[in-house]
């Protein structure tokens, strides 16, 4: 027996911090977490959810738009920022609440302010140390500030959702899904909307057909989406707002300009380095398939590792470190298969490989892919067309890669991502009866392969 006063102690109550901290104290460990922002973390306050609350209320513009189509008379709409915001606070809060309560019900002691790694086995908060066995560095992540001149009049998307005026003019520089997401949901709340990505397309890293369909879609729903254009610098306009100058010299003005660039690892002043604890060239906490930093004693989960930014990511390390740690399992976590749904306008929804993975990884693949009208915009008069994929291994007729951009994508894939994880086939697909009259019957109906190769 040590005596350390705890056998666990997490740094980071966010979403990776607080499942390792509850399934710990759950199996009996004697753990602490230190946090010195809103319980949660990123997700919960900055993140996912509100995210997602301003996802559905950007929504409503076009469901307004498209209920004449089906008989509705819809009187002239108008939105308020201010109450999205304020009943944003409320449900933000109310959750802030249910994680106290977790953890305390638990057991887990909750320090409320920033934590240091002062040796192997030992944390200094707010000026008092404390003994532990292990460490749990889950710091997160933080926005990268943006790198021209005049950055400084840029927010992030920790500043965007509680804008004190809702931004008419709205310029969004990256082209990765926060971004991508940002476009959208200002596109949908009223917001004249550029989005500025310096690549070839945006949301690089997802299957090719998806990208360029989602960006067609965004364009036609009115994001003025430029990209292969880079930003030169940020300047006062003279009337208040920012004029946004770009490579080619030309510029226009915007009321916010929004940098969502990506994210960097949450580890300076941490004390890390001084602890012997390696770091990449990021700020990124190294650690091995066991979430072991090369100090014996000091793990690492979630963003802070820089793996996959994603939650359901980091609550997955955080289940498998405390598995290992006080299980008596050592357990992995499968990279491969991530669903995962990018809140775009419409919606991305994509498990496994893109078709150019697959190209890479297998001597054979097969294509199938279907573009169509959904029956609903058959009479709400919108444009919007859905895009579904599947990739198929020749080998073996397993399916490797299933994407999919339309309505509710997200929902549509979460089934659809256990028949993956359990090795389907395209033939069990084949063999699946489809749910009509539905968008996702697609998958299981699509017979001719567009390409084979
Ligand atoms: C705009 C946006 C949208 C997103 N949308 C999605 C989505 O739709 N789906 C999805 O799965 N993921 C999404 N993510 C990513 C998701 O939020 C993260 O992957 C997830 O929160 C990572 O969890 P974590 O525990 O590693 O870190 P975090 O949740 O960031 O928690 C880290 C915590 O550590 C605390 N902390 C840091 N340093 C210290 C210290 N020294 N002492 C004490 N406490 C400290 C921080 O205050 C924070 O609360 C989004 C992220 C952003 C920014």
């Amino acid at each position: 027996m040590s005596d350390a006063a705890f056998d666990l102690f997490i740094i980071g109550a966010g979403s990776g911090g607080v499942r390792a901290a509850r399934m710990a104290a759950q199996r009996g460990a004697r753990v602490a977490v230190a946090e010195d922002a809103a319980l949660g973390g990123t997700c919960v306050n900055l993140g996912c959810i509100p995210k997602k609350l301003y996802s559905f209320a950007a929504h409503y513009a076009e469901s307004f738009e498209e209920a004449h189509g089906f008989g509705w008379s819809v009187g002239a709409s108008s939105f308020d920022w201010e109450a999205l915001k304020a009943n944003r606070r409320v449900e933000i809060g109310r959750l802030n609440g249910v994680y106290g309560q977790l953890l305390t019900s638990a057991g887990v002691t909750l320090l409320r302010a920033r934590a240091r790694v002062v040796g192997a086995n030992q944390v200094e908060v707010g000026g008092a140390r404390y003994r532990a066995e292990r460490i749990v560095v889950a710091t997160g992540g933080w926005p990268v500030a943006a790198d021209v001149p005049g950055g400084e009049r840029a927010i992030s998307s920790n500043e965007i959702f509680d804008l004190a005026r809702f931004p008419a003019r709205l310029a969004v520089v990256g082209g990765g899904y926060i971004a991508s997401e940002f476009a959208s949901i200002f596109n949908g709340l009223g917001a004249r909307v550029t989005q500025l990505y310096r690549g070839e397309q945006i949301l690089r890293g997802f299957d090719r057909d998806i990208r360029h369909h989602v960006a067609a879609e965004m364009i036609k729903k009115g994001v003025d989406l430029r990209v292969a254009t880079k930003v030169r610098s940020l300047e006062a306009d003279g009337e208040g707002a920012t004029r946004v100058v770009l490579g080619d010299g030309d510029g226009f003005s915007a009321d916010a300009v929004l940098y969502a660039t990506g994210r960097a690892p949450n580890t300076a002043g941490l004390g890390l380095e001084e602890a012997g604890v390696q770091l990449d060239v990021n700020g990124a906490v190294l650690v091995d398939d066991r979430y072991r930093t090369n100090v014996p004693g000091i793990y690492a989960v979630g963003d802070v590792i820089d793996r996959v930014q994603l939650t359901p990511v980091a609550l997955a390390e955080a289940m498998a470190l405390v598995d290992d740690l006080f299980g008596g399992a050592e357990r992995h976590v499968d990279y491969l298969h991530i669903p995962t749904a990018v809140f775009t306008h419409p919606n991305i929804g994509t498990i496994g490989l893109s078709e150019s993975d697959a190209r890479g990884r297998f001597e054979k693949i097969r294509v199938y892919r279907s573009e169509f009208k959904p029956l609903r915009h058959t009479l709400s008069m919108s444009s919007e067309r859905t895009l579904m994929k599947l990739v198929v291994d020749d080998a073996n007729d397993r399916v490797v890669g299933l994407h999919m951009v339309g309505a509710d994508a997200g929902e549509t894939i979460q089934g659809f991502a256990v028949a993956m994880k359990a090795g389907a086939t395209k033939a069990a697909f084949d063999a699946t009866l489809g749910i009509h009259p539905t968008a996702a019957e697609e998958f299981v109906t699509m017979r001719e392969a567009v390409a084979s190769s």
